[in-house]
């Protein structure tokens, strides 16, 4: 291996570590369902993000209430309110409008989008997530600053 290989290879092992100091960020999941859970905590740990999660929509407000994360990621369908509902109330309140809320659901119709997107949603995930739409759109609405 010539040395710019070996820089490369330097280089590249170091890209994570970087990655992950700059992204320390938290992102609340309010999902029910336990498959898309695991797949999404898998990911967004992957990529350095601190995962807080909640299985329904009021224990989601409460939580986006009491922990300030940086941004949440809304199932529609939970078994008690909608996300859409829970994300009406999050907005209305001082201390949690300013949280971005993407949508992450299977219900794909325009109609269905602009409903979400009325609610207050700042951006809208169809399921099955594709990975790197999800991630992009997580990035897009993450304020750059280092975290504190
Ligand atoms: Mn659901």
């Amino acid at each position: 291996m010539n040395s710019s290989r070996y820089r490369e290879a330097a280089e590249a092992g170091r890209t994570p570590d970087r990655r992950n100091q700059v992204k320390r960020k938290r992102i609340l999941v309010v999902e029910d369902d336990r498959l898309s859970l695991i797949v999404l905590r898998q990911l967004l740990t992957a990529q350095g993000y601190e995962i807080l999660q909640s299985p329904e929509g009021w224990d989601g407000i409460s939580r986006a209430r009491n922990e300030e994360p940086d941004l949440i990621l809304m199932d529609i369908q939970l078994p008690d309110i909608s996300g859409l509902d829970a994300t009406l109330l999050l907005k209305q309140d001082d201390q949690t409008k300013d949280i971005p809320i993407i949508a992450v659901t299977a219900f794909v119709t325009p109609e269905d989008k602009a409903k979400a997107l009325k609610s207050g949603c700042d951006a809208y995930v169809a399921k099955p997530v594709n990975i790197s739409n999800l991630l992009r759109t997580v990035e897009s609405l993450l304020p750059c600053s280092p975290p504190q």
